[in-house]
């Protein structure tokens, strides 16, 4: 079969460009190294019959109306809004940190004092980022801030990248806001839902195209080549002139020539209980006390009704060996170094024609799953039309 387009991921990035051409009668190609399509979508039945998360729990949001209404066009979704408990000093709190967090941690006089300040230094604001907090001229709330740097973020992030936390991308910190009120909401997104039936049918549907071939099991490299110097794409040693779209990582694809790009991994421990359910919350935090940093229970994200057993995770974070088959490239590590290596990979095949490249790997970025749905959708207008 000849094929105009072929999509190296079976991912949120690869799967809707993949059934974006088809729509418009191209015959797409998609290879997809692991024995299953989905990306870290995944899932997986356990033998217990609980559906989880096989590469970290996924929690579909999003302002996005119109990533929302392309995803429906492949599954049903059931209406959920995720919480999340922090385990704090012998208490589950809300996280982000919020009012009811504040009334539980501080006794009821220093509780009312830093909510009526909050509400006065912040009137028009429903969250304020911790480095705000710790800007404050105010020693009190100053003071929160530090309380709340100290509680909810430093342990925990300095546990999931293992640096020290002024090396911490800002763009983090800024991630774990406190809330001004009583949401107790991990999201605050327009559209928070999951899917009906699991993530596998999204993308089971998405690629179930006439036109869509699917190559399980198969690295990019052993179907492509790129030539860097000479500006051109192989496909099964025969210069290639379709369409490649790229979802991997870049530096995999040139064999490291310039380096490895660094990355933070996840050691996933699930464990099956024999209970109805093990824990308050879909997501407990472990900030201070565990050397993991949240368990997950499925049971709740998945909306099931399996009686007196369940299944949880346990993430430990992990250094990211690229020569290890084990490991999953999971979080990019944004500093200097990465971000110039990244760029050399980027500007040696950045004027190979018809060769794309989209998705939280082959950009290097950290991309939510409704982000990386509209770049794909993006780019497919973008490059429908070239020859
Ligand atoms: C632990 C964790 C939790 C997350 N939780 C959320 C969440 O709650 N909500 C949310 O919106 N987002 C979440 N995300 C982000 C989400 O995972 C990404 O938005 C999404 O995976 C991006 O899709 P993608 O297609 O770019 O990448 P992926 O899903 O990683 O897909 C890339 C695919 O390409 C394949 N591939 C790679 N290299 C090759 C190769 N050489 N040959 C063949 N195939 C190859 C991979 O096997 C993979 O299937 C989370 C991310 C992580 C790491």
């Amino acid at each position: 079969m000849k094929y105009d387009v072929i999509i190296i991921g079976a991912g949120f990035a690869g799967s809707v460009l993949a059934r974006q051409f088809a729509e418009d009668n191209k015959k797409v190609l998609v290879v997809e190294k692991r024995d299953h399509i989905g990306g870290n979508m995944y899932e997986k039945t356990m033998e217990n019959g609980v559906r989880v998360h096989l590469y970290g729990p996924h929690i579909f949001h999003t302002n996005s109306k119109k990533v929302l209404d392309y995803l429906k066009q492949f599954a049903g979704f059931f209406f959920y809004e995720h919480r999340v408990v922090g385990y704090i000093d012998g208490n589950f709190v809300p996280i982000p940190f919020n009012f009811k967090s504040l009334e539980i941690l501080f006794d009821e006089k220093e509780a009312n004092e830093i909510k009526e300040k909050l509400l006065k230094a912040y009137p028009d604001t429903k969250k304020v980022s911790i480095l705000d907090l710790l800007d404050n001229q105010d020693e009190t709330i100053k003071r929160f801030g530090q309380f709340v740097y100290e509680k909810v973020f430093v342990h925990y992030t300095a546990k999931q990248w293992n640096i020290p936390i002024e090396e911490v991308d800002t763009s983090v910190i800024n991630r774990v806001p406190v809330l001004l009120g009583y949401d107790d909401r991990y999201f605050q997104d327009t559209y928070q839902y999951m899917p009906k039936n699991g993530y596998n049918e999204i993308f089971e549907n998405m690629l179930n195209h006439k036109n869509i071939e699917v190559k399980l099991s198969t690295d990019a490299k052993e179907v492509i080549s790129v030539d860097t110097e000479t500006k051109k794409i192989y496909f099964n040693k025969e210069e290639y002139q379709g369409i490649v779209i790229y979802s991997g990582a870049l530096d995999e694809l040139l064999n490291y020539s310039y380096g490895p790009l660094d990355y933070r991994s996840l050691n996933l421990v699930f464990e099956n209980k024999e209970e109805n359910y093990y824990q308050p919350n879909s997501v407990v935090n472990y900030p201070n006390d565990e050397k993991f940093t949240r368990i997950t229970e499925f049971k709740y994200l998945s909306n099931q009704i399996v009686k007196d057993h369940t299944t949880i995770l346990k993430e430990y974070p992990l250094t990211y060996d690229y020569k290890n088959p084990d490991h999953v490239p999971y979080y990019a590590i944004f500093n200097e170094k990465n971000l110039n290596l990244y760029q050399k990979y980027y500007d040696s095949v950045k004027e190979i024609p018809n060769f794309y490249l989209c998705g939280r790997l082959a950009e290097y970025k950290y991309y939510n799953m409704d982000a990386v749905v509209l770049k794909a959708l993006d780019l497919y207008e973008e490059i429908k039309g070239v020859k």
